[in-house]
């Protein structure tokens, strides 16, 4: 089933794009919870964590590199900053297509939720 991010994949819906290529997206977050909140999604429609093949790898590890160098791009690699995949309803999953969030530019407190 489609979701808000396959419309921005289409351009059908604006985002604030940070970077892009042929396998992933990454954007703003339209409701950031600090000063770098960015979205790493893949283009291909995997809802969830439970639903990656073995096949989606590479594309899985792409996801953390694309982090990485949005990053750095940003000016937080040295800093740190936090990778989050939520899974499903109790992980608190709300849009099902696959994505990170990569949050930073501020010190995070330890969170479970
Ligand atoms: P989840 O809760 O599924 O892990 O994260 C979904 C994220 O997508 C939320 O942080 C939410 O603010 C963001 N989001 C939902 N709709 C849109 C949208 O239309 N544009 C952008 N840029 N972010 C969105």
């Amino acid at each position: 089933m489609e979701s808000v991010f396959t419309k921005i994949i289409r351009r059908e819906l604006p985002a604030r794009i940070e970077y892009e290529d042929e396998e992933i997206i990454a954007i703003h977050d339209i409701c950031p919870v600090a000063p770098v909140h960015i979205l790493i999604i893949p283009k291909k429609l995997i809802p969830t964590v439970n639903d990656a093949a073995d096949d989606d790898a590479v594309l899985l590890g792409k996801m953390i590199l694309v982090a990485k160098k949005v990053a750095a791009q940003k000016g937080i690699a040295e800093q740190g900053y936090r990778l989050i995949i939520n899974v499903g309803k109790d992980g608190g999953q709300t849009v099902f297509h696959l994505h990170m969030h990569l949050i930073g530019g501020k010190s995070l407190p330890f969170e479970t939720a």
